[in-house]
C-alpha cells in the first residue's frame, strides 16, 4: 500500500499508527505533524483514513439504534409482560499484518423479561 512517491514517513508507519492519530492519542506532537502530513500527500493512506472514519461512523450509528417502538411491543405482547430490558454487545476485532488490516464487528441484541 504506497503511492509510489518518497515520503518522510514511510506508508507503513503512517498506516499502523492511523488508528491511534484518529482516536487523537498520539502524545508526540511531531508525529502527529508528521502523519497529518503525509496523509495530505498521500492519497493511498488518506483512503485509508477515509475508510476507518467511515467505519467509525457506520458503528456508532448501529450503537445508538434500539430496537423499533412497535418490535418492543409485540415482544412485549407475546410474552405478555409489561417491561422487558434490551441489551446490545458489540465485539470490535481487528487483526492488523504488514499486508491487510481486517475488521469484524459482531453486534448482538438480546432482550429480557424484568
Ligand atoms: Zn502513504
Amino acid at each position: 500500500m504506497s503511492c509510489g512517491n518518497p515520503h518522510q514517513t514511510p506508508c507503513t508507519d503512517v498506516l499502523h499508527a492511523l488508528i491511534l492519530f484518529i482516536d487523537g492519542e498520539i502524545e508526540d506532537q511531531r508525529v502527529s505533524h508528521a502523519i497529518e502530513f503525509h496523509l495530505s500527500e498521500c492519497p493511498p493512506c488518506a483512503d485509508e483514513q477515509m475508510a476507518e472514519y467511515r467505519f467509525r461512523n457506520l458503528l456508532s450509528r448501529s450503537c445508538a439504534e434500539t430496537a423499533p417502538q412497535e418490535l418492543r411491543q409485540r415482544i412485549a405482547s407475546d410474552l405478555a409482560v409489561q417491561s422487558i430490558s434490551w441489551s446490545q454487545s458489540i465485539t470490535y476485532t481487528e487483526i492488523s499484518t504488514d499486508t491487510f488490516i481486517q475488521t469484524h464487528v459482531e453486534i448482538r441484541e438480546s432482550y429480557e423479561q424484568e
